[in-house]
């Protein structure tokens, strides 16, 4: 077999998908599907959530050892791969190193209530073990916004999972989505996701551009005129009111769909105003 047989042979589908800043890693597909599979405007989570069992991932890691052996850090492929039980996701870390021994660290996708049903020892045990990141799409600070779009999880909620991976060393990636309450709640979206964002230490926050995807319940609101989808004009306004209320520290903040095709990307504090007056020129191009 080609090496490009190889990978196909490992992988479910032909395009594989992997965060922002991990794009360097060797990725093992471990789930399809999100095991929530509810919120009104997602479209990732076509699969039907399964975890793969151990014989395919050892499989997988047959073929990616012979690949990539000296490789140092995985991603664990699937929407919210976090959401096993800290027995089983030791289990395969313990996998992936011993056919990988180069392995040190882990990262992969993650609901807040995946963190919450772990207690802080094993959260602090998953991190000895390598786990060194997780994303996580929080969407918004807003709980009427949050709760509307089903997303099953409080901005409360939200703050103390992120406290408690604080607390056991494990870095985390946020995704929100300006634009999620529609022209109505826009303010409150802006605000209310700074302020939760205020509280916690993200290492990265990454706006995602919402879309709205034909089939998904938010589409076929927009399509009644229950919900107010924004312009990206209007999108990247809210965005700016999110950055101008922001305190956090030592975070890089970017978005690579400014107006659907311009990229701004800035560490905060530092560069605030560089990023709001990127997004004042931008704004000032499309008059
Ligand atoms: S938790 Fe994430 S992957 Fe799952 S349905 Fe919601 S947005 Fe989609």
């Amino acid at each position: 077999m080609t090496r490009e047989e190889l990978y196909q042979s490992i992988y479910t589908h032909d395009t594989i998908y992997l965060p922002p800043h991990e794009e360097g890693d060797v990725p093992l597909e471990v789930s399809l599907g999100c095991s929530w599979h509810k919120c009104t405007f997602c479209d990732f989570a076509r699969d039907a959530f399964q975890i793969h069992p151990l014989e395919k991932l050892e499989q997988s890691l047959r073929v990616l050892a012979a690949l990539r052996p000296d490789d140092r850090r995985m991603f664990f492929l699937g929407e919210n791969v976090f959401c096993m039980e800290a027995e089983k996701l030791l289990s395969i870390i313990e996998l992936a190193s011993t056919y990988m021994p180069n392995l040190k660290e882990y990262a992969m996708y993650s609901r807040i209530d995946d963190i919450l049903r772990k207690t802080d020892e094993e959260l602090v045990l998953l991190r000895k073990k390598g786990v060194e990141a997780l994303h996580i799409g929080v969407e918004s600070g807003s709980d009427s916004i949050l709760a509307e779009r089903k997303k099953g999880i409080t901005s409360a909620q939200t703050v103390e999972a992120l406290l408690r991976l604080d607390r056991a060393g494990i870095a985390y990636y946020l995704t929100v989505i300006p634009g999620l309450g529609g022209k109505t709640y826009s303010y409150m979206n802006a605000i209310e996701t700074a302020r939760m964002l205020n509280k916690v230490h993200p290492r990265n926050i990454w706006c995602l551009k919402l879309k709205l995807w034909e089939d998904t319940p938010l589409y076929k609101e927009a399509q009644s005129g229950a919900f107010d989808m924004m312009t990206p004009k209007q999108i990247i306004k809210e965005e700016r009111l999110l950055i101008q209320n922001l305190s956090v520290t030592d975070c890089l903040f970017e978005d690579t769909t400014v107006l659907d095709k311009y990229t701004i990307r800035g560490m905060l504090p530092e560069q605030k105003n560089v990023l709001l007056h990127a997004i004042d020129y931008l704004l000032s191009l499309e008059n």
